[in-house]
């Protein structure tokens, strides 16, 4: 089949639809997904009909409404099309109701303290804006609806709802300004994304023999072997046959989704790949990033691998992480971050960069919590990762312009390439200034900002939300001000201007990686959080509160509950993760080193009792090593549980999770310095468990 009869082939897209739906059916629909107007009940019915007679058509049983609880990953449930006639025969029926709100008892996800047992109903409704599809593989084919999921109250219980109401909210902002601007084509502005997704595979076989890996996605243990990345020659390097059949089917399967996988390569790690699709809304990008994550798992597993997509499988190799490719543009089509050709466009652009610029510095700490979870706590402000700092880059010439705006200097015909272009007295920009600074987190690159710090397996809808609403957030100060200038265009020079000026010292251009940079932010007053933890303090602020309520982006109550979820997850996860060390230890590493070293010694008294006088040496060599590194794990192991213990016992969610991360995670990797020492000692033979040789160069 070509990629052209592919593409789609599973989801109830706009082409389906306009071919199945009556006219007046399709026309409403697309007033409710374009305008966000309410959908009629009988409207609903069609849908809901010629919904399912497709998916059946397509080999549906089940349908389920699929939504995005606090635990970052999907969920459904499963109801078959069966319904019974009264004389006792099967018909396959779907309402409107059905189609539009769906009831799971959902007691069991997440929730904060917004839902209490006794009211453990949740509600999902469907979200129109993101098309139906198909779930097919060998156990069968499902009809998934995207939802929301909200309390009885009303309170959103999942990733989607403050997602959408954060475009709605930027929506509303972005087009006052677009009206200023003497703009009447465009309806509504949406804000685009593209995820590049990283990703590490290994082998089934080691990893099935890995608990760490099994329980808690990430190696707690092993010793570097002698070669690592440093030779470059994994990223971008010629793709591996048992890879590319891998990666051939994962486009396939995507492609019926209608996941617009585009691009495919090695990674800078050894094992470590990834894969991008073309940018779409947010909403859609959001859902299909979601649906990428779990494709990928689950194609891996048919090719006897496993895709790890935690932050930091591996210590000592490269991260993976996600990037947020985001950018806002006019629902006709008008990017509003690519510099423009005329006056009127380039003085667009400039605003909408000032804008961006001034969010990110003002509530750098929420972009950075967006970002935060346990695992990439191991990739932002670790030793061996770039520093949790938030900056943004522009590049060369387009820092010269912004240095020259803020001079007050804003004739440069003396540059070459910038051109002068009156009216506004806004310089032209060049096109393309592409990015080549790798280490900046919130990098301009052309048209568009990429957002680098994204956690590799969370979902993108956090910091979406905290993008969209931070940036919706300037707009409305800066259309506030415009609306009431008399002169647009000195009013707007001057907007620009100061706000370049106030919040210049979040733009970086250099090695985001460095010292100096640290030292440097520092003096900046940039705040440097290097934790889930430290980061997760700032989402109750004042300042923080007030921004989500004046966008209608999330209540208090909804703010507070998810900060609690997050605090106890972080929890859950160390202590799982402190748990499965000790046991490792105990019931692997141990053992094994004392049956090795009871070899050794054995050894010892065997070749002395043939030859007295040989050099047993080595062997007591070993025998030492091992029992003094030994001696180490145990104290050390102790100190793990002890801390796990005291962890465990403070009652408020807030100082467990900092007791966690401060005397547990600090406790776990100091046992796992001698246990990577004995590692090195131990033959091979004897160790437990596969080594990091076998996960990452075995593939
Ligand atoms: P790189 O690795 O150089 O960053 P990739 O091609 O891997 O580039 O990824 C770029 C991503 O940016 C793609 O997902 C692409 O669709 C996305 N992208 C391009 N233009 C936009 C835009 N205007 N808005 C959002 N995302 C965009
Ligand atoms: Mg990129």
């Amino acid at each position: 089949m070509s990629i052209n009869d592919l593409f789609g082939t599973n989801v109830f897209s706009d082409a389906v639809m306009k071919e199945r739906l009556p006219k007046e059916t399709y026309k409403s629909l697309k007033r409710t997904i374009e305008m966000g107007e309410p959908l009629e009940k009988t409207t609903a019915e069609v849908i809901a009909n010629a919904m399912k007679d497709w998916a059946i058509e397509k080999g549906a049983t089940h349908y389920t409404h699929w939504f995005q609880p606090m635990t970052g990953k999907t969920a459904e449930k499963h109801d078959s099309f069966i319904s019974l006639t009264p004389d006792g025969r099967a018909t396959m029926e779907f309402s409107g109701k059905e189609l539009i709100q769906g009831e799971p008892d959902a007691s069991s996800f997440p929730n904060g303290g917004l839902r209490a047992t006794f009211e453990a109903r949740g509600y999902t409704a469907w979200d129109p804006t993101s098309p139906a599809f198909l779930k097919e593989d060998s156990a069968g084919v499902t009809l998934c609806i995207p939802t929301a999921f909200y309390s009885y109250t009303g309170e959103a219980l999942d990733k989607k709802t403050p997602l959408l109401r954060s475009m709605e909210s930027i929506s509303k902002q972005a087009m006052r300004v677009l009206k200023l601007f003497g703009e009447t084509s465009s309806k509504n502005v949406i804000t685009t994304v593209g995820a590049e997704q990283e990703y590490f595979l290994v082998d089934k076989k080691y990893y099935q023999a890995r608990k760490d890996l099994i329980f808690t996605g990430r190696t707690l243990f092993g010793a570097m072997p002698p070669k690592g990345q440093e030779l470059d020659d994994h990223y971008f390097g010629s793709i591996k046959e048992r890879i590319a059949n891998f990666m051939r089917e994962l486009d396939v399967e995507l492609w019926k989704l209608g996941v617009s996988a585009k691009t495919k390569h090695n990674e800078v790690a050894p094992a470590q790949f990834e894969v991008a699709p073309i940018f779409s809304t947010t909403n859609i990008a959001t859902d299909h990033n979601q649906l990428m994550m779990e494709i990928i798992q689950k194609v891996a597993m048919r090719h006897d691998l496993v895709c790890l997509l935690h932050e930091k499988p591996f210590a000592g190799v490269n991260g993976s992480g996600k990037h947020n490719n985001w950018s806002l543009a006019t629902d006709d089509g008008i990017n509003l971050l690519n510099p423009g050709k005329t006056p009127e466009e380039n003085a667009r652009f400039l605003l909408f960069l000032s804008i961006i610029i001034a969010a990110v510095d003002e509530y750098a700490p929420l972009l950075r919590l967006s970002a935060a979870n346990p695992g990439n706590d191991h990739r932002l402000g670790a030793n061996e990762a770039p520093p949790a700092i938030i900056s943004v880059f522009l590049g060369d010439k387009l820092t010269s312009i912004i240095n020259q705006i803020e001079a007050g200097d804003l004739n440069i015909e003396k540059q070459v390439e910038l051109l002068e272009v009156g009216v506004s007295t806004l310089p032209k920009l060049p096109k393309d200034s592409t990015d080549r600074n790798r280490t900046s987190p919130f990098a301009f690159t052309g048209n568009r900002f990429e957002f680098r710090m994204c956690p590799s397996s969370a979902s993108i809808a956090g910091p979406n939300i905290i993008l969209n609403t931070i940036v919706a957030e300037y707009i409305r100060r800066v259309a506030d001000e415009l609306e009431k200038a008399d002169d647009f265009n000195e009013s707007l020079k001057k907007v620009i201007v100061r706000l370049i000026k106030d919040h210049k010292r979040i733009i970086f251009d250099g090695d985001g990686y460095s010292n100096d940079w640290i030292e440097e932010a520092a003096r900046r007053g940039l705040p440097n959080l290097s934790s889930t933890v430290e980061a997760y303090t700032y989402f109750d602020k004042p300042e923080a509160l007030e921004l989500f309520e004046r966008h209608g982006v999330f209540t208090k109550g909804e703010v507070v509950s998810r900060k609690e979820i997050v605090f106890e997850e972080y929890a859950k996860i160390i202590n799982i993760e402190g748990l499965t060390m000790s046991q490792m230890v105990k019931k692997q590493i141990i053992p094994a080193c004392i049956n090795y070293m009871t070899g050794v010694a054995e050894s010892i008294s065997k070749v002395k009792s043939v030859c007295p006088s040989v050099d047993v040496s080595v062997q007591e060599e070993i025998v030492n090593k091992i029992s003094k590194l030994l001696f180490d794990v145990r104290v050390k192991v102790a100190d793990l549980n002890k801390a796990i213990e005291e962890a465990k016992s403070i009652s408020n969610i807030e100082s467990m999770a900092f007791a966690y991360r401060e005397k547990v995670f600090t406790a776990m990797a100091e046992l796992r310095i001698p246990c990577d020492e004995l590692e090195k000692i131990v033959s091979e033979e004897a160790w437990p468990y596969p080594t990091y040789d076998e996960l990452l160069f075995r593939v």
